[in-house]
């Protein structure tokens, strides 16, 4: 009876810090367990022209966890990054996306998808990943476009830029994603072999009103230009923010006013929907 208190109260005065560690300890032997029984699904949401047509995808995974739902990349990328399990979820991701589009070629859809990488992926198994994801599916590296944040570039850029070269070299696209959340300087920016901006949301979400991020997205547009890069603003949620953008020259945009992330299925009839909506 003593000792089963005793063991209570070590519970109730363990420290959050072995909490925490308890906790983390759990979760990452959850998602090794989800990779194993395959518990991930892609989600993808459209990429849009100025002129309405659909030109690509952003894959974005999703944990379909047995007791707590669908949960969001939010929940589990960064204790993937922090035990080392992106690497193995990244090359999933990557593999799983070029199946769809595979599928989505077959099925008229010539779409580019865009894939998230970490930091970590880019150093230890990007290169592998790509080059085998389009001899799997029989993709042209032009499909493929690998989306890297400023951070994971510059954690060691010498090293990062020359993986991003091979895979330039190789025919895929490269985007800089949240751009402007970062701290790359232009030096860099400008020697980066990439072919896309991706405008962070945060700076998206109050234009046209918010003089500041007005300013903000039109310098991003007008950097990129002046690079010979293109710009894709992401978070776009309303009519306002997207004719704003299309006027200072954004080349593509992506967000809610247009779709929402959506399984496999439902992307299938979103496409298939606007191509009959074109077509009339
Ligand atoms: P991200 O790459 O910047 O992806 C865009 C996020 O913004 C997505 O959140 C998307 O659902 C959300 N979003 C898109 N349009 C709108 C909009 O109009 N309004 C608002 N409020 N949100 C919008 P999600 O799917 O929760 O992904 C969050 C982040 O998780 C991603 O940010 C990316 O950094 C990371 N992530 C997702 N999938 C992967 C992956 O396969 N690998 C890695 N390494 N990271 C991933
Ligand atoms: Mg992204
Ligand atoms: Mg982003
Ligand atoms: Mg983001």
């Amino acid at each position: 009876q003593a000792k089963q208190m005793g063991r209570d109260c070590a519970v109730a005065y363990r420290s959050t810090f072995e909490q925490d560690t308890a906790a983390r300890l759990t979760l990452i032997s959850q998602l090794r367990e989800a990779l194993r029984l395959q518990q991930f699904v892609l989600h993808f949401q459209p990429i849009m022209a100025p002129d309405g047509r659909t030109v690509g995808l952003e894959a974005l995974v999703r944990w379909q966890h047995p007791e707590r739902g669908l949960l969001p990349p939010g929940e589990f990328i960064e204790e993937c990054e922090r035990s080392g399990l992106i690497v193995p979820l990244g090359r999933w991701v990557m593999l799983e996306a070029g199946r769809v589009a595979g599928l989505l070629r077959a099925a008229g859809h010539a779409l580019r998808i865009s894939v998230n990488v970490s930091a970590l992926q880019l150093r230890q198994s990007l290169l592998e990943d790509a080059r085998d994801v389009v001899a799997q599916h029989d993709l042209a590296p032009g499909m493929i476009e690998l989306e890297l944040t400023e951070s994971s570039v510059m954690g060691d850029p010498a090293a990062g830029v020359q993986i991003m070269r091979a895979l330039r070299d190789l025919g895929f696209e490269v985007a800089i994603d949240d751009f402007g959340t970062g701290f790359s300087s232009l030096a860099y920016l400008k020697r980066l072999p990439i072919n896309r901006l991706k405008i962070d949301r945060g700076f998206v979400c109050d234009i046209p009103g918010d003089s500041e991020d007005a300013e903000i997205c039109h310098s991003i547009i007008r950097l990129a230009q002046t690079l010979g890069l293109k710009t894709v603003a992401e978070g776009v949620e309303t009519q306002a923010q997207h004719d704003w953008l299309v006027a200072q020259g954004c080349d593509e945009l992506q967000g809610f006013l247009f779709a929402r992330p959506m399984p496999i299925d439902a992307l299938h009839a979103w496409l298939a929907e606007r191509r009959a909506a074109r077509a009339a």
